[in-house]
């Protein structure tokens, strides 16, 4: 995809409004962020104030579309099937995370082909454990992952 086009990009996920692509972005990652904070379902004008992109444009897109709705502090998130399969999804995560946690350290996935380098990631959490160009597992800068305080012990080891 040409990121020249974001803006012009819409998209239509089943159940949702059409969105342009950074709205449609900032609603799952900031949904995600919710669950991260402790606030399922509610984003904070703190959130969105300490994201480098230019959310307010965006958000007012997500509330005219209705999946967002102004409160104190933040914006309520009226998107139930996400959160739920957010929901549904990090328990199972935990649940994942727990098993790593009890056995102490995390099960890398098999390199199967030689010639090929590839992701490398825990077959029980599916945290990534090493990417396929040797950088460091991270934000797209480079800096390290946040996977939450239940991962920090954790080795490949
Ligand atoms: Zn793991």
């Amino acid at each position: 995809m040409d990121d020249d086009d974001d803006r012009e990009t819409f998209l239509q996920a089943e159940g949702l409004p059409a969105l342009s692509m950074p709205a449609f972005q900032l609603h799952h990652f900031a949904i995600t962020e919710s669950f991260q904070r402790g606030t399922p379902g509610f984003v904070t004008d703190d959130y969105l104030e300490a994201i480098a992109a230019a959310t307010t444009l965006t958000a007012v897109e997500l509330e005219t579309a209705g999946l967002w709705v102004r409160r104190d502090g933040g914006y309520f998130v009226n998107d139930a099937d996400s959160i739920r399969m957010m929901l549904s999804f990090r328990e199972g995560s935990d649940a994942n995370a727990a098993k790593c946690l009890a056995r102490g350290h995390h099960l890398p996935s098999e390199d199967e082909d030689d010639d090929d380098v590839d992701w490398i990631i825990c077959q029980t959490c599916h945290v990534p454990l090493k990417r396929p160009d040797g950088k460091p597992v991270g934000g797209e800068n480079g800096e390290p992952p946040d996977y939450g305080p239940r991962h920090d012990d954790l080795t490949t080891e």
